[in-house]
C-alpha cells in the first residue's frame, strides 16, 4: 500500500532538532561530515554482512558515496550503497536517538550549565549530532532507501521538517542503499557550490576509505553576466584520498589530519594530546593507531563504558569497542588496529581466546604505556628542578620493533630546529603540560593497571604520581621520592585519606614532619586497592605509615626508643586499664614513638585491612 505515515520523534530528538535549529554556527559545515560518516558507516555495514551473504551486493560491489546538489531545486544529495534501511529501521533509526553517546552530550547542552544558543552552537559544532545535524542547513530532510536484500518495492521515504515529526512512506528503489535529500535554507546557498563541497569534503572526510564522487563540471559559454557557467558532466571523479589513514605513510599524514581522524573515531571535539601510529610486523602482523585522549568521557567509571578501539582486519571494518585489544586500565584510549592474521568473521568470543589478540594486545599496551613515558619524560625534561631522566624508558619492551620511520604524535618540540624561540618556549610549555593534563584525567584508571597487568607493573608504578609532605601537586613520582630519601632510610612513606587536608593533619604524620622525612599522600579512592598490589618500588618497599608500629630503621633514634621502652614498662598498668576498656574497639594499645604533638593516634595492624579500605567496604555496606 501507499499509505503516508505520520509519526512523532521520541521527546529527546524533538528537543534536540530544536537545540539544531535555534542555535547559531560559527560552522555549519559539519553537516556533511556527519551525513558521509553515516554514508561510510552503511558501507561498513554492508561489507561486514556480506562476508556471510555475497549476494546483498547484488550487482554493485564497489561501495561509493555520491555527493550532488541541484541548483534549480535547491538540494544536495548525499547517496550511499550500503546497507540502506528498512521502513522499520528508518522509523526506529532516524525517530529516536540511537546512540548513547548523543543522549550524553544532549543533557550536556541542557544540563547543569545551561550553555546560551551560541555555544550550544559552538558544542554542536565541534561535537556533531549525527543525522539531525542536516537540520543546520535544511528545513526538510527527505531520505529514500532500500535494505541490501530486500525487493525494490520494499524501499522506503522518510521526510521531516525537523520539527515534532516526520513521515513514512513505501518506495520503490532499484538501488539498494540510501540518499539523503537536504533541502536547503536559505542562507545555505553555499552548498550549491563544487568548490565548497569539496573543500569541506576534504577537511573532514579525506581519511574516508571509500571514494566519495561528485560529478565533474565543465565551463559553458553562455549569455549571462559571467559569461557562461559551470555545467555537469555526467562523468563522476573521486574527490576525497579514498585510502584508510592509517594504512598511508606517517610522511603524508599532517597532524591536522591525525587529529581530525581521531575527532571522527571518538566523536570528541578536543584533539588528542598524543598518538602513535605503527606497522607492526613479525608473528603477529597488524598496523595500530593509538590516540591518548586530552579529556575523560562522563562515563569513564560506568561498568559498561566501552573501549575505544576498532578492529579492522585487511581493511575491513569488524567492530567498534573491541574490549579484547587492550587491558581494561587502558579503556581511555582510542583508535584503530587492523589485522592482516584474523580471520573477517571472527567473533568477540573468539577474539578472547585468539593468539593473535593476545601479542596484539601486549604489543598496543606495550605502545601505550610507551606514549605515556614519553609524555613523562618530556614533562621531566621541561621542569628543571625536578630531576632529569627517573623515568626508564622502554624497559621491558619485547614487542616486535616499530617501524624505523616511526613518528609518533608526541613529536619532540625540544628537538625541532629553527622555531623562534617564543613560539618554541610555549610549544615547550605545552608539551611539559601534556602528562599532567593526562594523569590528571586518567591517573586513576592507570593505577587499576597495578592490580590487573602483572607483566607492566613496574612500567606503571614508574607513571604513577602523588602529592606529598613536600609537594601539593600530584606531580611526585616514586623515583623523585627515592632520589629524596634521607640517608639511612629503607622504605617509601604514604599514608591514605579522603582528602588532601585529611591526609596532611594526620597525627600519624608527626614523627615523619619532626625528622623530615616525606610521606606520599593518597587519596585517590583506588590508591588502597591498587597499592595492595605494589609492595615495592625498585627494591624499595613501600610502608603506610598507618599500618603497624612505624619502624623507621636506621633513622630511629637510639634514645628515643629507649625512652619509649621505658615509658612502656612504666605505662604498663595505664595500657592494661585501657585494653581492658576498649577491649571490644581495640585489639592493642600500646606506647608509641610516632607522635609528637597528639595523645594519641589509631593505627591497623600490619597486615590488617587498611582503615581507609575498610571505610570503603563499609560505606559499601560490606
Ligand atoms: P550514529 O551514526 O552515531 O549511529 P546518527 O544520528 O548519525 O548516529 O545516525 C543514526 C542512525 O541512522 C545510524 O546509526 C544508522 O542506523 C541510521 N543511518 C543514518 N544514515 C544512514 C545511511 N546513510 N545508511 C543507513 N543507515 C543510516
Ligand atoms: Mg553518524
Amino acid at each position: 500500500d501507499n499509505a503516508k505515515t505520520r509519526l512523532s520523534f521520541q521527546a529527546e530528538v524533538a528537543q534536540l532538532l530544536h537545540l539544531v535549529t535555534h542555535s547559531l554556527y560559527s560552522n555549519k559545515e559539519i553537516f556533511l561530515r556527519e551525513l558521509i560518516s553515516n554514508a561510510s558507516d552503511a558501507c561498513d555495514k554492508l561489507r561486514f554482512e556480506a562476508l556471510d551473504k555475497p549476494a546483498l551486493y547484488e550487482d554493485a560491489p564497489n561501495l561509493e558515496v555520491r555527493v550532488a546538489f541541484d541548483k534549480a531545486a535547491r538540494t544536495l544529495t548525499i547517496t550511499d550503497n550500503g546497507i540502506g534501511m528498512s521502513q522499520q529501521e528508518a522509523i526506529d533509526h532516524l525517530g529516536t536517538i540511537a546512540k548513547s553517546g548523543t543522549k550524553d552530550f544532549m543533557s550536556r547542552l541542557t544540563g547543569d550549565q545551561k550553555a546560551n544558543a551560541s555555544e550550544q552552537g559552538q558544542l554542536i559544532g565541534q561535537f556533531g549530532v549525527g543525522f539531525y545535524s542536516g537540520f543546520i542547513v535544511a528545513d526538510r530532510i527527505t531520505v529514500e532507501s532500500r535494505r541490501a536484500g530486500l525487493k525494490p518495492e520494499e524501499g522506503v521515504r522518510w521526510a521531516s521538517g525537523g520539527a515534532g515529526d516526520f513521515e513514512v512512506e513505501p518506495l520503490t528503489r532499484a538501488q539498494r542503499g540510501t540518499s539523503v535529500i537536504l533541502h536547503l535554507r536559505e542562507d545555505a546557498d553555499e552548498y550549491l557550490n563544487a568548490w565548497k563541497l569539496k573543500q569541506v569534503i576534504s577537511k573532514y572526510s579525506d581519511h574516508i576509505s571509500l571514494p566519495i564522487l561528485m560529478e565533474k563540471e565543465e565551463w559553458k559559454e553562455g549569455e549571462n553576466d559571467q559569461g557562461g557557467e559551470m555545467v555537469p558532466t555526467g562523468e563522476w571523479e573521486p574527490v576525497n584520498k579514498a585510502s584508510a589513514l592509517w594504512t598511508r605513510p606517517k610522511k603524508d599524514i599532517s597532524d591536522e589530519q591525525y587529529a581530525e581522524f581521531y575527532k571522527s573515531i571518538s566523536h570528541d571535539y578536543e584533539a588528542p594530546l598524543a598518538w602513535s601510529h605503527n606497522r607492526v610486523e613479525g608473528s603477529t602482523e597488524y598496523t595500530q593507531l593509538l590516540y591518548i585522549p586530552a579529556k575523560a568521557p562522563h562515563d569513564l567509571w560506568n561498568r559498561e563504558h566501552k573501549a575505544g578501539v576498532k578492529l579492522y582486519v585487511k581493511r575491513v571494518f569488524i567492530m567498534d569497542e573491541a574490549e579484547a585489544l587492550l587491558p581494561g586500565y587502558l579503556r581511555f584510549v582510542k583508535g584503530v588496529i587492523d589485522s592482516a592474521d584474523l580471520p573477517l568473521n571472527v567473533s568477540r568470543e573468539l577474539l578472547q581466546e585468539s593468539r593473535d589478540v593476545k601479542a596484539i594486545r601486549e604489543g598496543s599496551t606495550k605502545r601505550v604505556l610507551s606514549m605515556l613515558e614519553d609524555l613523562a619524560r618530556k614533562s621531566v625534561k621541561a621542569a628543571p628542578e625536578s630531576a632529569e631522566g627517573k623515568v626508564d624508558i622502554g624497559s621491558g619492551e619485547s614487542t616486535p620493533a616499530p617501524e624505523p620511520t616511526s613518528q609518533d604524535g608526541v613529536t619532540d618540540v625540544v628537538d625541532k630546529k629553527g622555531e623562534p624561540a617564543a613560539e618554541a618556549a610555549a610549544a615547550h610549555a605545552e608539551e611539559a603540560g601534556k602528562y599532567a593534563r593526562f594523569y590528571a584525567e586518567f591517573g586513576s584508571v592507570l593505577k587499576e593497571g597495578l592490580g590487573e597487568d602483572f607483566g607492566n607493573r613496574e612500567r606503571i608504578a614508574k607513571l604513577l604520581r602523588f602529592a606529598s609532605t613536600t609537594s601539593d601537586t600530584v606531580n611526585v613520582s616514586f623515583a623523585d621520592y627515592k632520589a629524596r630519601m634521607k640517608e639511612g632510610q629503607q622504605a617509601i612513606y604514604y599514608i591514605t585519606a579522603d582528602t588532601l587536608a585529611a591526609a596532611r593533619n594526620s597525627p600519624q604524620l608527626e614523627v615523619f614532619r619532626k625528622k623530615g622525612i616525606e610521606v606520599l599522600l593518597m587519596t585517590d579512592r583506588v590508591d588502597e586497592w591498587a597499592l595492595n598490589y605494589l609492595h615495592d618500588f625498585d627494591g624499595t618497599p613501600l610502608q603506610s605509615v598507618a599500618k603497624g608500629a612505624v619502624d623507621l630503621g636506621q633513622l630511629q633514634d637510639e634514645a628515643e626508643k629507649k625512652a619509649a621502652e621505658e615509658a612502656a614498662e612504666g605505662f604498663k598498668p595505664v595500657l592494661d586499664k585501657l585494653k581492658a576498656a576498649l577491649k571490644d574497639k581495640a585489639e592493642d594499645v600500646r606506647v608509641t614513638t610516632r607522635l609528637v604533638d597528639s595523645p594519641a593516634c589509631l593505627v591497623v595492624q600490619d597486615h590488617g585491612m587498611s582503615m581507609q579500605l575498610a571505610r570503603m567496604l563499609k560505606q559499601a555496606g560490606q
